[in-house]
C-alpha cells in the first residue's frame, strides 16, 4: 500500500511520530495524479507548486516541537465550487474558467489553518448540476473502481481523487446529493451535514435554499477529523447556525446498542436495483445482530421529493446564475455585439453548458407570472409536506437507514441523453436537502464488481448519531 492509500487517521498519527514526512506524503499522493490523472480526470487544476510549498512548511511545524493543527501535513482536494484565494475557481463551467477569486471561501480558510495542503480544485458537473460528473466542461471524471463507469455527481472529481489515492480527503458541496452518490459510486464515505452546520461563504451558489457544504474520505473516521476542522457558525454566513460545535471524533467509538434505526417504508419498493436492495438490507441485518432495534417507518410524500426538488432547485438557479453576465465574472463574447442586451446573451450562449440552460429555462418558467402559484408554490407546499414527514418519523427512530442511489454506478453515455432518467437517480437523496438533514453515504457492499452505498440519515444537527452509527458499521464490516 502506498503513502497515499492510507487513511487520513493514519497517516496524521504516522506524521505526529515523524515516521514520514508531508513532503513524502504529497509526493506520493502527486505521483498517484501524475500516473492516474490521464484517465481519471478527477482535477480541474493541480496545484503541485504551492502544494509542496505547503507541505514543507507543516513539516516545519513538525519539527518546531510546538503544538500542530488537526490535520498538519494531510494532502487534501477541494471542489471546484469553493473559492481559493489566487486559483482558479472554475464550477466545472467555461464562463467561470479564468476566473481567479481574490478570497477563500471560509471552509477553505479553516482547513488551511488545520495545516492541511491543498493540492488541487476537483471536477464537477457544471454549476453542481449532474448526477453523473457528465456535465463538467472539462470532460468527465472517471470512476476508479472501473472507468467506464460514471464518478457520480456533482462531485465527482472529489469522490474520484480519494478512491484513486489522489488525495487524502476532499471537500464537497451537495444541493440534492452531490456528495453522498458520487461517494457511494466510488465506494468510499461522504457527509452532507445539517443546513446550517457549515459556512457557506465562498460556495458558489446553486440553489441557496438546499446547498450544503460536506466532507468526502476513506472512512467515517476521516470524514469525522475533517468535519470537526470545518464545521462552526460563520458571521460571513448569514444561513450559518449558531449551534453548538461538538467534537465528532470523540463519539464514533460509542456503539450502537440499543439505537432505534427506522427503515423508511418508500425507499425500498419499484424502482429500485434489487442488487442494491438486498446489499442494504444485508447491512441491516448485521446493525440488528449487533444490537440495533430496526423499526419500519414511513414518509408518505416521498413520491413529491424529486419533483419538488427540481423546481424549488432550478427556480433559485435560475435566480443565482443571473450574475453571470459576461461583465462581473469570468467570460465575455469574443464576438460583436450591438448592445449590452446582445452581449449578454451571446455570453450566456456561448459560456454555459446545456443542462445549465435547461435548469435555467425551468427555473425561469416556474417562477413567472401565471406559473408561479402552479409550480414553484406548490413545490414549497410538497417540501413543507416531506420535511413533515421526517419530523414524524423520527419521533421514534434515531436515525434513518436508506439507499444512496436506486441503481448501481452507471456506464458513461448511459443516460446523458434523457435528463428525467438522470434526475430520478436523485431519488433517495434529494428529500434531506429539501428538509435539510444530515446524511452520510458509506460502503456497504459490492454487486457485480461495483460498490453500493448505503444512507444514513440524522436529525437535524445529530451528525454524531451519524457518524456513530456508520463507523459503527464499518467496524462490524471490518472495513476500516
Ligand atoms: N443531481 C442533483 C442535481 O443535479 C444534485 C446535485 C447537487 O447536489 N449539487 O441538481
Amino acid at each position: 500500500m502506498d503513502l497515499c492509500d492510507k487513511s487520513a487517521f493514519e497517516l496524521a498519527a504516522m506524521l505526529r511520530r515523524r515516521e514520514i514526512t508531508s513532503v513524502e506524503l504529497t509526493q506520493s499522493v502527486l505521483s498517484r495524479i501524475e500516473q492516474k490523472e490521464p484517465i481519471i480526470n478527477a482535477f480541474i487544476t493541480v496545484t503541485e507548486e504551492t502544494a509542496l510549498k505547503q507541505a514543507e512548511a507543516a513539516d516545519r511545524r513538525f519539527r518546531s516541537g510546538k503544538k500542530v493543527p488537526s490535520l498538519n501535513g494531510i494532502p487534501i482536494a477541494i471542489k471546484d465550487i469553493l473559492c481559493t484565494k489566487g486559483i482558479t475557481t472554475t464550477c466545472g463551467s467555461a464562463i467561470l474558467q479564468n476566473y481567479v477569486p481574490p478570497y477563500n471561501a471560509t471552509v477553505v480558510r479553516k482547513v488551511l489553518r488545520s495545516g492541511a495542503v491543498i493540492i488541487g480544485k476537483t471536477n464537477m458537473d457544471e454549476f453542481a448540476m449532474g448526477s453523473s460528473n457528465e456535465n463538467s466542461a472539462f470532460g468527465p471524471a472517471r470512476n476508479p473502481v472501473n472507468p467506464q463507469y460514471v464518478a457520480g455527481g456533482s462531485s465527482g472529481g472529489s469522490a474520484a481523487a480519494v478512491a484513486a489515492g489522489e488525495a487524502v480527503l476532499a471537500l464537497g458541496s451537495d444541493t440534492g446529493g452531490s456528495i453522498r452518490l458520487p461517494s457511494a459510486f466510488c465506494g468510499i464515505t461522504g457527509i452532507k451535514p445539517t443546513y446550517g452546520r457549515v459556512s457557506r461563504y465562498g460556495l458558489v451558489s446553486y440553489a441557496s435554499s438546499l446547498d450544503q457544504v460536506g466532507v468526502l474520505g476513506r472512512s467515517t473516521r476521516d470524514c469525522a477529523m475533517l468535519l470537526n476542522v470545518i464545521c462552526g457558525h460563520d458571521r460571513m454566513d448569514s444561513t450559518s447556525a449558531d449551534a453548538k460545535k461538538p467534537d465528532f471524533l470523540r463519539s464514533l467509538d460509542r456503539g450502537i446498542e440499543g439505537i432505534r434505526v427506522g427503515l423508511p417504508r418508500e425507499y425500498f419498493v419499484e424502482g429500485i436495483d434489487s442488487r442494491v436492495k438486498e446489499t442494504i438490507l444485508a447491512a441491516v441485518n448485521l446493525l440488528a445482530e449487533n444490537g440495533a432495534h430496526v423499526i419500519d417507518i414511513s414518509l408518505p410524500h416521498t413520491r413529491y421529493a424529486v419533483s419538488a426538488y427540481y423546481l424549488v432547485a432550478t427556480a433559485e438557479a435560475s435566480s443565482n446564475l443571473a450574475r453571470y453576465d459576461g461583465v462581473k465574472y469570468g467570460l465575455r463574447t469574443k464576438t460583436d455585439f450591438a448592445d449590452s442586451g446582445q452581449m449578454y446573451e451571446k455570453t450566456r450562449r456561448e459560456g454555459f453548458g446545456k443542462e445549465v440552460k435547461r435548469r435555467i429555462m425551468l427555473g425561469t418558467f416556474v417562477l413567472s407570472a401565471g406559473y408561479y402559484e402552479a409550480y414553484y408554490k406548490k413545490a414549497q407546499q410538497a417540501r413543507t409536506l416531506v420535511r413533515e414527514d421526517f419530523e414524524k418519523a423520527f419521533e421514534s427512530v434515531d436515525c434513518m437507514i436508506a439507499p444512496v442511489s436506486p441503481c448501481l454506478p452507471f456506464k458513461l453515455g448511459e443516460k446523458i441523453s434523457d435528463p428525467l432518467q438522470m434526475y430520478l437517480v436523485d431519488i433517495y437523496t434529494v428529500s434531506l436537502n429539501l428538509a435539510g438533514l444530515p446524511g452520510m453515504s458509506i460502503n456497504c457492499g459490492w454487486a457485480d464488481g461495483l460498490p453500493v452505498g448505503m444512507q444514513i440519515i440524522g436529525k437535524p444537527f445529530d451528525e454524531q448519531t451519524v457518524l456513530r452509527v456508520g463507523h459503527a458499521y464499518e467496524m462490524m464490516a471490518g472495513k476500516k
